[in-house]
């Protein structure tokens, strides 16, 4: 393809044309590019963001192919409580959602878009989330006035004329629309990083009419890392663990095990879609094709596999710029710089007393460039689930884990997930946030009736088959506030046991709360754990668990009428067990 076609490529399916055309009316964009995903292209939008300042090019030798972007400073994460889900009533999004109403949003909106990229050029960019031939696969089409976002696109998703040509002249797709709030008057120079700076006119808005798509279907949609561990004999187990942010999911979907002879390779970091198949088990996918992940704390000694990841062709944003022309964060491992320039753009020195990456910057990279990816990772089938792990920071009480005992009662701590504030002071019960199966700021309808979708799967699948259930907690700590338990690449040992009892061999003793591995139950050769450590790590607290149980009667509460009876039942059941 000649440059001069680039932005040029176009789909027969008429609902695309007619929605593209649509949304060009309403935010006069001066030009409209099609992205056809090839490398020329993806190029060419680098060097534009390089010359107008958006991107600065990395060291082609310390980090070829790659770029930083630092955005303004009101434009650093996702933005939870702008976060809107737009269904008919207030009941259908529950009370862990912000509720707008459909008709007064939409004309917000249409306010908002209205000329909202005028001076600029607007992207058409098809992608998917899932292989093209998956039984899951979801086409969408976002529209975007970001060049930033079409390259990120690129990495995250399947981007570009492959999509179009999959689906056709009458394929569904999911439509997403997203400007940057910036339209340039003639004449007027842009900037490095345009946005609407007003955090009361940013929004995320779902309709979940048109999103609620896998509740919908009879499969789940999850915010869970998929990884497959083997065996020195080369049995493989798939397991897949949701945790809520910052609590490992990049960590343990990547880990080094420590026990000999054991493999973990990785599927994915942050999403699972999960359906059963013919077979009558759950088959899990990624349905990203990159890592999109949190920079500070990420070296060579907490997670390798993501630094060589990142090792080319990646995008980083917001972290700091050596003299050399390479990127920095807190916590990366590498000494601090005598100088950089600052996720601000600020030269930056050690003594300022600043950190010289914002707390949230990022990593993009492809998931192909990871070391241990796992050989499946892009199987349009899937991988079959072993098992399914919940976990949090829970510093007190809650075990280093815990084997549901059935379906319901994994489901039940599930949605009894949740995590603690780190800033808590030493020894003390920090602030719970509850995020039950980490799907708090993900789950576009009302949470009650996603716990029913999960509970519905005794009966979807083959009960007998479904992936049994655990919780995890690797972030527990002594009365002196220091990590029990030395986690990373020593949780293998916790993985061989999830293994082992899949396969009906480790040893297991039946708790109120659950079945916990036996004080022998736990591989633990080679490692200087003290005995009333583990004791501590694999200890029932009885009361604790009392004031645990409370805690979630109290947030179950919050669900009244809409919350399944058999979650009403689990809790009723555990507080007899605790007696
Ligand atoms: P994600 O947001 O869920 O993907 O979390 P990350 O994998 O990025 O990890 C978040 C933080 O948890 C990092 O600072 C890690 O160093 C830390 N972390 C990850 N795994 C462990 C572990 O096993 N033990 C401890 N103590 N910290 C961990
Ligand atoms: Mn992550």
């Amino acid at each position: 393809m000649s440059k001069s076609k680039l932005g040029t490529c176009k789909t027969p399916n008429k609902a695309a044309l007619a929605w593209v055309d649509e949304m060009t009316k309403l935010c006069q964009p001066d030009r409209i590019f099609w992205c056809d995903g090839s490398e020329q292209e993806n190029q060419m939008l680098c060097d534009l963001m390089v010359q107008s300042g958006t991107l600065t090019k990395l060291n082609e030798k310390l980090r070829p192919g790659s770029y930083l972007a630092r955005s303004h400073p009101s434009d650093v994460a996702r933005v939870e409580d702008r976060t809107f889900i737009c269904a008919r009533s207030k009941d259908e999004v529950g009370p862990t959602n912000n509720w707008a109403d459909p008709a007064e949003m939409k004309k917000t909106l249409l306010g908002l878009f209205n000329g909202s990229m005028k001076g600029r050029t607007m992207y058409v960019i098809p992608f998917a989330m899932g292989p093209l031939d998956s039984p899951i696969c979801k086409i969408g089409i976002e529209i975007s006035d970001s060049p930033y976002v079409v390259v990120n696109m690129r990495i995250m998703t399947r981007m570009g004329q492959a999509v179009l040509d999959k689906l056709g002249a009458d394929g569904r797709f999911i439509p997403c629309l997203h400007s940057i709030g910036a339209p340039l008057k003639p004449g007027q120079k842009d900037i490095a990083w345009p946005c609407e700076p007003d955090p009361q006119k940013k929004y995320i808005v779902h309709f979940p009419d048109e999103s609620v798509v896998a509740k919908k279907e009879g499969w789940m949609a999850e915010h869970m890392l998929i990884l497959c561990f083997t065996s020195p004999r080369g049995k493989k187990h798939y397991l897949a663990a949701a945790f809520p942010s910052a609590c490992g999911k990049t960590n343990l979907a990547m880990m080094l095990p420590t026990l000999p002879g054991w493999k973990a390779t990785c599927l994915g970091d942050d999403i699972a879609w999960i359906r059963v198949s013919k077979d009558g088990r759950l088959y899990a996918i990624n349905p990203e094709t990159g890592f999109f992940g949190v920079a500070p704390g990420t070296s060579r000694k907490s997670n390798p596999n993501a630094v060589d990841t990142f090792a080319k062709n990646s995008i980083f944003t917001n972290v700091a710029l050596t003299a050399d022309g390479d990127v920095w964060w807190e916590d990366s491992g590498m000494p601090a710089p005598a100088k950089a320039i600052d996720w601000e753009g600020r030269e930056w020195t050690p003594d300022t007393g600043r950190k010289a990456a914002h707390p949230n910057s990022r990593f993009t990279a492809p998931a192909s460039q990871c070391p241990v990816i796992d050989p499946d990772w892009q199987n349009p089938e899937g991988v079959p689930l072993s098992a399914i792990l919940f976990g949090g920071r829970r510093p007190s009480t809650i075990p280093l884990v815990n084997e549901a005992f059935n379906w319901e009662h994994g489901v039940f701590l599930g949605s009894a997930c949740g995590s603690e504030t780190t800033a808590a002071a030493l020894g003390q019960a920090g602030v719970l946030r509850r995020d039950p199966f980490a799907m708090l700021p993900f789950c576009g309808y009302n949470m009650a009736d996603y716990f029913a979708h999960w509970l519905s799967f005794a009966q979807r699948a083959d009960r007998s088959k479904l992936p049994k259930v655990y919780f995890v907690n690797w972030f527990r700590k002594d009365g002196n506030g220091k990590w029990l338990w030395p986690g990373y690449g020593e949780n293998s040992r916790v993985l061989k046991w999830i293994c082992e009892r899949v396969e009906g061999a480790a040893k297991a003793q039946e708790t109120p709360i659950g079945n916990l591995p036996t004080p022998d139950g736990l591989d633990l050769s080679g490692l200087n754990l003290p005995g009333e450590d583990l004791k501590q790590l694999l200890s029932v607290d009885i009361a604790g668990w009392k004031k645990e149980a409370d805690d979630i009667a109290a947030y179950q509460a919050k669900f009244g009428e809409k919350l399944p009876g058999a979650l009403k039942q689990q809790l009723d059941e555990l507080r007899e067990r605790l007696g």
